[in-house]
């Protein structure tokens, strides 16, 4: 029994005095206990430092070497004597080179005239024997080809410039330069040296629905759509292609023709390619 009364004072006491008791804790101690919780979350965090995304990165320092593999399925393999040899002022050298690339950074000597030229038998623009006539042997050879597969389609077109020696040309350019100004005449117009007509491996054409004119319009004509599909079946490109100025230098042409040989025309026509493009690509075998 006593110990019964005991135990419920006990209990008396404690309820009545509970509050003040409890006031006295010193809650900082719990908090204190929660605040290093907290910071162990925190020093977890702390592996931030590592970065070894650079690692990975610097395999890509040498593409040089990586790129062949990747692309040697678009690649062109040609031998040597195909690229164009330059001296130091970026004169052409092997100037024969039926794959010569002749543009407004590399010329061809002011003396060079080609051993080879001939008038292909094709229809011209206009009567009598010029120098405009004539194309290298292999050029005028595939050039009567190419006119006789237009022919046999029903596709009428004139050879209107062939062949134009340095001299020719640089009277043309001193012409357009007092007409036009420089940077007109050079958009159009080639620098003496600079043209690939004197190579007498570029032929302009044109058709009656293009006024037998070498204008842009001539592109559109069902003519020119004609030898744009065409050409290169008999070793011709479009030299100076539509959006290709920042490439060549020069602006669209869809009337001047390049021969290059069948085998690189159509790499060039299939992969829509610069001539300057072409060779960027080709490998020296
Ligand atoms: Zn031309």
């Amino acid at each position: 029994m006593k110990k019964k009364h005991f135990s419920i004072l006990v209990i008396l006491l404690l309820l009545t005095g509970c509050s003040n008791k409890l006031d006295n804790i010193n809650w900082k101690f719990w908090e204190y206990f929660i605040e290093e919780d907290a910071s162990e979350e925190v020093v977890e965090e702390v592996p931030e430092e590592e970065e070894p995304v650079e690692e990975e990165e610097k395999p890509e320092e040498n593409p040089q070497t990586e790129v062949p593999p990747e692309t040697n399925e678009n690649q062109f393999v040609l031998e040597e004597p195909f690229f164009t040899v330059l001296n130091e002022e970026k004169v052409i050298e092997n100037t024969d080179n039926i794959l010569v690339l002749v543009n407004k950074n590399q010329s061809l000597p002011a003396d060079y005239v080609p051993k080879d030229l001939t008038i292909p038998d094709v229809p011209f623009s206009f009567e009598g024997d010029f120098d405009k006539k004539y194309l290298r042997e292999e050029a005028a050879h595939a050039l009567e080809e190419l006119f006789a597969a237009a022919e046999a389609e029903n596709v009428e077109i004139f050879a209107v410039s062939g062949y134009r020696s340095y001299e020719t040309q640089y009277g043309i350019y001193n012409s357009y330069l007092k007409k036009w100004g420089e940077e007109k005449t050079n958009a159009v117009s080639a620098i003496p040296g600079h043209s690939e007509h004197q190579t007498g491996l570029a032929m302009d054409i044109s058709s009656r629905s293009a006024a037998l004119d070498l204008t842009e319009e001539f592109g559109e004509t069902p003519e020119g759509q004609w030898v744009k599909e065409h050409a290169s079946e008999h070793g011709f490109i479009i030299r100076y292609p539509q959006d290709g100025e920042v490439i060549t230098g020069y602006q669209y042409e869809p009337w001047h023709l390049r021969y290059v040989g069948k085998e690189v025309a159509s790499y060039i026509h299939e992969h829509d390619l610069t001539l300057e493009e072409f060779f960027d690509r080709a490998i020296k075998q």
